[in-house]
């Protein structure tokens, strides 16, 4: 029986307490969060008594510490923002908690997507015998565990990797996150990049963009992003010849972003109004529909899988792996809209992994480093169920 500190309360936070009071693996669960009215809406929500609420601003490592001290947890799932990580994982060195987040840090005043910061921690998470698991939501996550399966069970080496994410779901609203809308939009507006021939290739944001055909939903248009899982699956993948990332989006959605960007309200940087410094992107976040608020009148599917070609026994191969998820029905369950939901599960499979032993390992690690078997395993019958396609025409078959 182990005991799991959740910190952060928004929508994914909401799947994450509701998952872990459901497994019997978990016998005490505390959610911390800075708001603690909204740590206390979703315990009451999930009305069980494993479930107890604290107020934190994980901002603040002392009282970080102090907190993990108190309660004393054998894990912590950090889905809070991304700002909050090296802080979160410093305070779990310092008390020797495993740690495990959804997304790589990222400095306030500039966009990266990148794993530098939380690497440097390996040796530090080795030393103290502990272990961090990065970027454990579905992409990154799930999407790495997939490449991971694949290489294990059906390529000798893996050449070509496209992960493919769909969003088909309608929320009624005109414009709108499907999660945190800072994250989001720094996401988005940032220039595309993939990986070819050993070189990371640039192009303007949403440039490159074409239809790609989903399970059950059909096609749909595809723009090229840069995402972080790129990083480190290039890195622990090296016969990758070719890693690049997709996602969907409607026309709408381009242009209000396009508008947005254009007017300047996607800035970073923090800019005078009136004597007082405003961070535009932040100001516009206070404008836009909390992403958990869309949950209740979400309709549709989410899809999100890898294409993968590659050799097996010195003959080409394809493999396509995926997802799909009903928003509905993941409200039905938990409350949650599906982005918050095919986020919030995989990081409870991971949390399990680590306390079941499976993934416990001294140092910094991301999925694909650990075997993806037991995850595969669980990951279905915790409510995000999978399907293999083999050796059937890839739609990026020629390019
Ligand atoms: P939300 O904005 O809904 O929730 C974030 C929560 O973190 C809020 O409760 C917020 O508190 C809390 N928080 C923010 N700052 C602090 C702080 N300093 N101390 C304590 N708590 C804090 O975000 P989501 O739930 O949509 O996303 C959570 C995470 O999941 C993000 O990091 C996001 O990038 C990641 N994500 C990962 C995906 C993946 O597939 N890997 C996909 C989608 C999201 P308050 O309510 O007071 O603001």
């Amino acid at each position: 029986m182990a005991r799991v500190m959740i910190v952060g309360a928004g929508g994914v936070g909401n799947v994450v307490v509701h998952k872990c009071a459901a497994q019997e693996e978990f016998s005490e669960i505390l959610l911390a969060s800075r708001t603690i009215e909204k740590c206390d809406r979703i315990a009451k929500s999930v009305g069980s008594p494993k479930v107890k609420t604290a107020a934190l601003d994980a901002d603040d490592v002392n009282n970080t510490v102090k907190l993990l001290k108190e309660f004393r947890p054998d894990i912590l799932i950090n889905v809070a923002l991304p700002y909050q990580d090296l802080v979160l994982m410093d305070a779990c060195l310092e008390v020797g908690v495993d740690y495990l987040d959804t997304a790589n840090y990222e400095p306030p005043n500039e966009a990266k997507f990148e794993y530098s910061w939380q690497w440097k921690y390996h040796d530090r998470y080795k030393n103290a015998g502990i272990t961090a698991i990065l970027g454990c939501g579905f992409d990154p996550g799930v999407t790495g565990v997939f490449t991971a399966y694949a290489l294990k069970h059906y390529f000798d080496e893996i050449h070509y990797l496209d992960i493919v994410d769909c969003n088909a779901g309608n929320h009624n609203m005109a414009f709108a996150t499907n999660f945190n809308p800072e994250i989001n939009i720094r996401e988005i507006t940032q220039k595309g990049r993939y990986y070819e021939n050993g070189v990371w290739v640039e192009v303007p944001p949403l440039s490159i963009h074409r239809p790609v055909p989903y399970p059950e939903i059909g096609d749909k248009e595809s723009y090229l992003l840069y995402h972080e899982e790129l990083e480190s699956l290039v890195k622990h993948i090296p016969t990758l010849k070719r890693a690049r990332f997709w996602m969907t989006f409607s026309q709408n959605y381009i242009t209000h972003l396009q508008v947005l960007e254009n007017v300047g309200m996607t800035r970073i940087d923090p800019v005078d109004y009136e004597g007082t410094k405003v961070v535009p992107l932040k100001f516009l976040k206070a404008l836009l529909p909390d992403p958990s608020s869309l949950a209740e009148d979400y309709t549709g599917q989410t899809s999100i899988g890898c294409h993968i070609r590659g050799v097996k026994d010195g003959k080409e191969r394809r493999y396509y792996v995926y997802n799909n998820c009903d928003h509905a029905e993941a409200y039905r369950e938990v409350g949650s809209q599906a982005i918050s939901y095919t986020t919030g599960v995989p990081a409870v499979v991971g949390a399990l992994m680590v306390i079941n032993g499976m993934w416990k390992k001294p140092g910094v690690f991301n999925v694909e480093q650990c075997d993806p078997d037991p995850f595969m395993k669980v990951l279905g019958t915790l409510g995000l169920p999978w399907h293999e396609v083999i050796d059937q025409p890839s739609p990026f078959e020629e390019n």
